[in-house]
């Protein structure tokens, strides 16, 4: 018998039932494997167009159409965009700044944007990680694949509205320098919010010992004229 990935079992599974809500339970079965929530993602992040609804052990999926979009996966990072972005980061660890030759580590390119959330595969959203540091920043990150709070905040115009969105659909919840700093796409974020905070728009605190913001506050912007 022909051996079928979970990937293909889930897509086959949806295209039988393209339209309808299909519960979680039903997905598992299907799958059997814990992975079911990435390979949807993964699913999702090819061109797939799957909606979701209530959570938890009710939590429903449909596929929306049985027609695959361009999706945004594409093959692995060549070995030339490889070898140049670890030339420009100058073979460090962006994050711990440490060096394959001095402290035995391993580099990886890593998307900055994760591919889940829309990341393409181009230098600018491209970065030096050392393992360690890598698979730090995708676990956590791996937590905000599913919520579409992300989504909408990268959609945001500016980095400005892009804070300001993360303190609205993220209120109350610590969030790493680099989770805001990633989201946000600008390097002075922090002065940012500052100054936010001293025009009475948002209200956070920090935690020195977690490295976390979390952002108890957001007032709605008053009615400018330009
Ligand atoms: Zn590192």
């Amino acid at each position: 018998m022909e051996k079928k990935s979970a990937k293909a079992k889930i897509l086959e599974l949806f295209q039988a039932n393209a339209n309808k809500w299909i519960p979680i339970n039903d997905i598992q079965k299907v799958a059997q494997i814990s992975e079911w929530a990435r390979t949807i993602r993964f699913l999702k992040a090819e061109g797939w167009k799957i909606e979701k609804k209530g959570g938890g052990k009710t939590t429903e999926y449909c596929l929306t159409s049985l027609e695959k979009k361009e999706g945004v996966v594409r093959g692995p990072i060549n070995p030339r965009t490889r070898a140049g972005i670890l030339r420009r980061d100058g073979y460090r660890c962006v994050h711990c700044g440490k060096n394959p030759e001095e402290d035995n580590i391993k580099l990886e390119v890593d998307h900055i944007i994760p591919v889940a959330w829309g990341g393409k595969t181009e230098p600018k959203n491209l970065q030096s990680l050392c393992r360690k540091c890598n698979q730090g920043k995708k676990s956590y990150f791996s937590d905000f694949n599913d919520d579409d709070a992300v989504k909408d905040i990268i959609k945001a115009p500016s980095g400005t509205e892009k804070l300001l969105l993360i303190g609205a659909k993220l209120i109350d919840r610590p969030l790493t320098v680099d989770f805001i700093g990633t989201l946000a796409g600008i390097r002075d974020w922090t002065r940012t919010i500052r100054s936010l905070r001293q025009k009475g728009r948002i209200n956070y605190k920090w935690d020195s010992k977690t490295n976390t913001y979390t952002f108890l506050e957001v007032k709605k912007k008053e009615k400018e004229r330009q």
